[in-house]
């Protein structure tokens, strides 16, 4: 039995692992669910799932949820916090930690399970993007096995040799980013300009929060991604290439030396990258519907226009520029994307603020979580105050 703490059970990784924990109850039990804000949607689940432990983000959150629990008997105990984040991603009788918050705030929790040697299924990839030196130095340090949730990483991984380590005779020559293009893709800088949110947020081909639904669309979420696989595989930037593949079929590739190219496919569904990481190395019943590839009949590949998407052409860079460029692009990031969300910039300006955000900051090599969390906070500061300004 894997015993399983679901830090952001109520987003849409978090349903997704819940469903396929649903299906195998003999292999997996719920040892803690968390959630910021959805207290209602929490208590569904934990009456379901009966965890030992719910944790949400503060004393009032926690109250209304104990009332909702106590009153049908479900003795699940409530805890608030994000220190009670990193208890129940640390606890002795915790196996595995899916980190499925969204942003910089899923950062602690997850490194506090990397510290505790758990078995980490990672979607949270700004917390690689923001201290990925750390994080990864964190996980060699504890022996925690790492297994990506990203659907691109998690293609890769499994295309990947066994045991990689980007050692030089690995064979590896390069790995193919594959991304959908976004709602907007073939659009032009003038009919982006006055998206809203709702337009951005619904993709084509996945069902997803609205953070990353955002990226998704302004190309920032295949930068950030960038940036993830080069910490994950220990690859330089130069060694990535995006592939713009409107089907959402082939999840990623692995280009090796001697002209082997490996995918992974399947159909755009979470569930399947969350199922492969839970049973590694074995495999379970997702859920997801058999690919089938008459009904999809065309696959088809296109350079990313870094034009009209000039958040990818932005996160290339802060990648190879390495030192807190990433952690400065992913907090100036979701500022800017709040701003977009809330109607107060435009979609087209997000790149803007990013930029904006990167050129007025001081470059230097984060040392230590604190170095990267202080960095983070003034990213945010300085992209606030310039978003005021453009407000005037
Ligand atoms: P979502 O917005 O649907 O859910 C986010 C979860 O995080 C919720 O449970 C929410 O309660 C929790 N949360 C939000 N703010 C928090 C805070 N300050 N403190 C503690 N908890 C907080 O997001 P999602 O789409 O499920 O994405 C989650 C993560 O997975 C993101 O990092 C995203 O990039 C990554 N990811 C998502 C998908 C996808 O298909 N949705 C695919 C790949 C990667
Ligand atoms: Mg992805």
């Amino acid at each position: 039995m894997q015993t399983i703490t679901l830090l952001g059970a109520t987003g849409s990784i978090g349903v997704s692992t819940l469903d396929v924990i649903a299906r195998h109850p003999d292999k997996y039990s719920i040892f803690a669910l968390t959630a910021h804000s959805q207290i209602g949607k929490l208590a569904t689940q934990c009456k379901q799932y009966n965890p030992q432990f719910a944790v949400v983000a503060d004393q009032q959150s926690a109250s209304r949820l104990q009332a909702i629990l106590s009153s049908s008997d479900c003795f699940t105990e409530v805890l608030w916090g994000r220190e009670s984040l990193c208890q129940v991603a640390s606890d002795s009788a915790v196996d595995t930690v899916m980190a499925a918050i969204v942003g910089a705030a899923g950062l602690v929790p997850t490194l506090a399970a990397v510290a505790a040697g758990k078995k980490i299924l990672l979607a949270n990839k700004e917390s690689l993007v923001m201290a990925g030196g750390l994080f990864m130095q964190a996980v060699a340090d504890s022996g925690s096995v790492l297994l990506p949730i990203d659907s691109e990483h998690n293609a890769i991984f499994q295309c990947l040799p066994e045991n990689y380590k980007n050692s030089g005779d690995s064979g590896v020559k390069k790995l193919l980013l594959s991304a959908s293009g976004g709602p907007f893709r073939g659009w032009t800088a003038e009919q982006m300009a006055a998206v809203t949110p709702d337009q951005a947020c619904s993709h084509p081909n996945w069902s997803m929060g609205r953070k990353i639904s955002v990226d998704s669309a302004t190309l920032m979420n295949k930068g950030l991604e960038l940036i993830e696989a080069c910490w994950l595989f220990a690859m330089p930037a130069s060694a990535i290439d995006v592939v713009v593949h409107p089907q959402s079929i082939i999840h990623s590739l692995v280009q090796y030396t001697d002209g082997s190219v490996l995918a992974q496919l399947g159909n755009p569904d979470m569930r399947t990258p969350i199922a492969h990481a839970l049973a590694w190395p074995d495999r379970v019943d997702s859920g997801v519907a058999d690919l089938d590839l008459f009904d999809v009949a065309q696959l088809n590949f296109e350079k990313p226009d870094l034009d009209c998407f000039p958040c990818l052409a932005i996160a290339i860079e802060a990648a190879k520029v390495g030192k807190n460029a990433p952690t400065i692009l992913n907090a100036a990031n979701e500022v800017a994307v709040q701003a977009f969300l809330d109607q107060r910039i435009s979609f087209m300006q997000i790149a803007n603020v990013v930029e904006q955000a990167l050129n007025g900051q001081q470059l230097s090599e984060p040392e230590s979580l604190a170095a990267v969390q202080e960095c983070d906070k003034q990213a945010r500061l300085y992209t606030s105050a310039y978003i005021k300004r453009l407000e005037k």
